[in-house]
């Protein structure tokens, strides 16, 4: 059974997500992180990607589902935790087509609530490590050394589209493009939970795992 964790950019998605996959033993599948994924290695796919999220726009419909079938395809045995996907209606309709096809379900939709303006203020300050990923925030969650990644002591850095003015934009187009995606869960026939994200991690966590085991 395969779980979708919803919410805007920045609420911390990222953070539950790690922990969740590794407490359920499920994989985490963020379209942002195999886009970059992409990105870095140059593919065709992550040279088209790159203008859309320069400008904090939404890749096209059609990559992200062909991107995703060759996860699911490829990893058939998983059970899946969706990070950031789907984001539009259509891509919530290809998954459900993709679920049917593979034979697997849904078990829940995850939503995590954050106010745009603490939004801004945690993408401000969010480093993330060059060489391993690991995510830091310079205001909540500092490296012990400046610039260091603790894990594997690579270097940290911003991500581009983390910029204020590209920020307002992502929002801008999660509540146009995604928050509509939850009227279409709201349908049936997964239970759609809520959770207050803009707490410390560990609260949120509890109710996320509170919400998976039941
Ligand atoms: P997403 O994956 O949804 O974009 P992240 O997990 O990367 O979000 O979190 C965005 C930033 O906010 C990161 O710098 C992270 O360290 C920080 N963060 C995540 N959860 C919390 C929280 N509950 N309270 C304060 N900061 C948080
Ligand atoms: P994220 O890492 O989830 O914040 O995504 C970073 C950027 O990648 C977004 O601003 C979009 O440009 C793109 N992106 C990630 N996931 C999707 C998706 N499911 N649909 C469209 N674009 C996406």
């Amino acid at each position: 059974m395969d779980v979708i964790l919803f919410g805007p950019p920045g609420a911390g998605k990222g953070t539950q997500g790690d922990r969740l996959a590794e407490r359920f033993g499920l994989e985490r599948l963020s379209t942002g992180d195999l886009l970059r994924e992409h990105r870095r290695n140059g593919t065709p796919l992550g040279r088209e990607a790159q203008r859309y999220m320069d400008a904090g726009e939404l890749v096209p419909d059609a990559v992200i589902l062909g991107m995703v079938e060759d996860v699911m395809t490829a990893r058939s045995r998983a059970r899946f935790l969706f990070d950031g996907f789907p984001r539009t209606r259509a891509q919530a309709e290809g998954l459900a087509a993709l679920l049917e096809r593979l034979n697997r379900k849904l078990s829940a939709v995850l939503v995590l609530d954050v106010d745009d303006e603490t939004i801004v203020e945690r993408l401000s300050s969010r480093v993330f490590c060059g060489n391993c990923g690991a995510v830091y925030n310079l205001r909540t969650d500092p490296p012990a050394a400046p610039g260091r990644c603790n894990v594997c002591g690579g270097r940290l850095e911003q991500r581009s589209d983390d910029r204020e003015e590209t920020v307002r934009n992502r929002l801008a187009v999660y509540r146009r493009e995604t928050a509509p995606v939850l009227d279409y869960y709201g349908q049936g026939p997964f239970t759609v939970v809520h959770v207050n994200g803009e707490r410390p991690v560990e609260d949120v966590q509890a109710d996320l795992v509170a919400q998976l085991a039941a």
